[in-house]
């Protein structure tokens, strides 16, 4: 095994490649376009790609790919070799300036809203140099943006780039205000932890839920769960252990800083958590990180399930999407600082953060919103559908001194006032963390934590960063008039916080009672995907994202349609494998069983009474007839589904008719799980998924 420094990156096509292989004018150019963020020249483009291909040449490639991030959730390629024919029947290895900074893929195949209907099918992806390339299973994969033929975004990418400029635009304006006249850029930074559950693939394949959704839809609860808290932080067993290092190879080698691994609270659950970096890279490597999880377990007879909540009962998987702010001059803007001017600033960002969040509470939730995420969020440690922001003890006291005008502790006999005082030292160890929280800071940034396991993170974060810039706007367009910066600034975020407080809560967020204490803080709660959909195209949201170019009305519109369709389709795809699966193997095996004990009992018959075997064969039948009138509920719920042509209305209808028709299938389901012999039941149980791995 190579040494770690020497394998870190070695697949990619890196600075430090790029300084080696391309000539230094070309090198000056093209970082002069990447800078100016306009499209580098053809000429460029051609002696860049010629260098990108005799390096991928010598490292295995023999095709090259676009690899975009449709609205499908995960990534695309289409592979096209690097062959061209020669005149003499031969062939050379050829890529084009022209290959490598546009594509035209047939965009007809991916999800688009009703963008294709108005527009042409055909889309174009545009290269995002800002993350390198890579080779992959030997095609050299370049990071791109895919549009359609009028410009509009059909992918994930785009908007959130569209939306790290929007809020490196406001941010300058507020840091000139502050004198910060050295800083040309500022960036957001985001470091995802991934949770994700191992199985055996054997059963894995022994489940048709698991393969056709993601989740078990049947499965009654194993002896054993998380209750004893044995799992988290646990010593590592020796397949998962080899799995981790397998993984972690896997991913260094294409330059993710993979860095810690450790067990989480469920049995056969574990996370992963890279060194954070700019959004868009961390979204580009997070869908990598989540492809290779895949692929590596694969090789090691596991499979890794993403979905964020494979067994009901038992936690489910998120991505706490740690996020903030850094300047050009290496500066974050969350990170509290050592002069009084500094910590002025750093309270206008963070009551930037603090207003974005309490307004578009909204659009926060609808960017993690899928049908997946809804057995998530409110369930088994996982953050409610509420949103609210925990800020520290300590932190807290600050914001209601400055608020009330008071004194910030006993000691300090002078009032607060921004501008003038050091702010002290927030701890940053875990003691003070709240993990109950859906948005929590942490010391220097903010913790996202209703995120799914299998989302991408370009939403949640497209999101942040476009709230995060209207605040910055407004802020900006405040303190920009002022006469006396000092006492604007210090009313300005006396204001905001008073406006603004009943988004902070530092207790448990699992608790029942607060999900009162947010209804009486007028907090949404939009509990379910269509109910937070329906928030989508509200008017305050559209002006946020077309104020800021993030998106425009078309395109909130498509994606409005296509996660409304994507709901639907799950739900039916669920319902379809639940109906698949009692009729051809639930139903078969607890009649053959009923019949087996039937037998035996009349064998047994001239000896004894049967009393257990009749007892049981009443209770199997009760609940199997019980059981057969729910199946059939759930087919009559599913064909009204069918005639419903707008995509709210079904959605809708999944969710109050299918969802509990399922719910109530699977209830008798899991009762006859219980009472089955191991031996008829067709399906390996929770206790043999989630003990699976030695
Ligand atoms: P914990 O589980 O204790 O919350 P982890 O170490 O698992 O913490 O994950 C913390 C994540 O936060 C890491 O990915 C880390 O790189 C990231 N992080 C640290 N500082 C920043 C920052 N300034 N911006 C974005 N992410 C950050
Ligand atoms: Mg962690």
């Amino acid at each position: 095994m190579k040494a770690v420094p020497e394998m870190f990156g070695c697949l990619v096509f890196n600075e430090k490649v790029m300084q080696e292989r391309l000539p230094k004018d070309t090198y000056k150019l093209m970082k002069k376009s990447f800078q100016d963020g306009k499209r580098m020249s053809l000429e460029v483009a051609t002696v860049v790609a010629n260098a990108m291909k005799d390096w991928a040449i010598e490292n295995g490639a023999t095709h090259y790919t676009h690899w975009f991030q449709p609205m499908t959730g995960i990534t695309a390629e289409k592979h096209d070799s690097f062959i061209t024919p020669t005149d003499n029947g031969g062939a050379i290895m050829e890529f084009s300036g022209k290959e490598l900074v546009r594509g035209e893929p047939d965009a007809s195949s991916f999800p688009s809203g009703g963008l294709r209907a108005t527009f042409e099918a055909r889309g174009y992806t545009a290269w995002d140099p800002t993350s390198y390339a890579f080779i992959k299973e030997g095609s050299l994969c370049i990071p791109t943006a895919f549009c359609s033929y009028g410009g509009e975004a059909l992918d994930q990418k785009t908007p959130l780039l569209r939306s790290m400029e929007a809020l490196s635009k406001q941010a300058l304006r507020v840091l000139k205000l502050f004198g910060n006249d050295d800083v040309t850029g500022v960036k957001t930074t985001v470091g995802p932890e991934q949770e994700y559950f191992l199985i055996s693939r054997e059963m894995y394949e022994a489940r048709k839920d698991l393969i056709y959704t993601g989740r078990t839809l049947f499965g009654c609860k194993p002896p054993k769960g998380q209750e004893m808290d044995d799992h988290y932080f646990g010593t590592l067993k020796p397949a998962v252990s080899s799995f981790m290092a397998d993984l972690d190879e896997t991913l260094w080698k294409l330059g993710v800083l993979a860095k810690t691994k450790h067990n989480e609270v469920a049995p056969a659950q574990h996370e992963l958590a890279p060194i954070f970096t700019t959004s868009n890279i961390a979204v580009d490597h997070n869908q990598l990180t989540m492809e290779m999880m895949k692929k590596v377990a694969e090789r090691h007879g596991m499979v890794c399930l993403l979905h964020e909540k494979p067994f009901e009962g038992v936690n489910g998987s998120g991505k706490h999407n740690n996020w903030s702010m850094i300047t050009n001059t290496g500066t974050n803007l969350l990170e509290p600082g050592q002069t009084p001017y500094e910590n002025a600033q750093f309270l206008l960002f963070l009551c930037a953060v603090i207003k974005a969040v309490d307004e578009y509470q909204d659009m926060l939730r609808i960017s993690v919103a899928s049908a997946a995420n809804d057995h998530r969020l409110g369930a088994h440690e996982a953050p409610p559908a509420v949103m609210s922001i925990f800020v520290g003890d300590e932190l807290m006291e600050i914001l209601e001194a400055i608020e009330m005008n008071r004194p910030y502790d006993s000691k300090e006999t002078v009032q607060m006032k921004i501008g003038v005082h050091v702010l002290p030292k927030f701890p940053k160890d875990n003691t003070d963390r709240n993990r109950t929280s859906p948005f929590a800071f942490t010391g220097n940034r903010f913790e996202f934590r209703m995120a799914g396991s299998s989302q991408s993170i370009a939403s949640p974060n497209t999101v942040l960063n476009t709230a995060v810039a209207e605040e910055l706007r407004l802020f900006s367009e405040e303190l920009e008039g002022a006469k006396d910066f000092t006492s604007a600034l210090h009313n300005l975020i006396r204001k905001t916080i008073g406006d603004h407080k009943r988004i902070l809560f530092n207790g448990n967020g699992y608790d029942d009672c607060w999900i009162e204490e947010a209804k009486r803080r007028n907090l949404s709660n939009l509990k379910t995907t269509p109910e937070a959909l329906t928030h989508l195209l509200d008017e305050k949201n559209i002006a946020l994202f077309t104020t800021h170019k993030v998106f425009s009305q078309l395109e909130m519109k498509s994606r409005y349609e296509i996660n409304l369709e994507s709901y639907c389709k799950t739900l039916n795809i669920e319902a379809l494998t639940m109906i698949d699966m009692a009729t051809h193997d639930i139903f078969p095996a607890v009649s053959a069983y009923a019949a087996q004990l039937a037998a035996n009992a009349a064998a047994k018959g001239a000896f004894a009474g049967c009393t257990a075997e009749k007892k049981l064969i009443e209770k199997i039948s009760a609940l199997t007839d019980s059981f057969y009138e729910d199946l059939e509920k759930l087919e009559t719920a599913l064909a009204g589904a069918e005639p419903l042509a707008d995509s709210k209305d079904a959605a809708f209808y999944y969710k109050d008719n299918v969802l509990s028709a399922m719910q109530a299938l699977r209830t008798d389901a899991d009762a006859l799980e219980q009472l089955t012999a191991a031996d008829f039941w067709p399906y390996p149980s929770y206790g043999d998924m989630l003990f699976s791995i030695k």
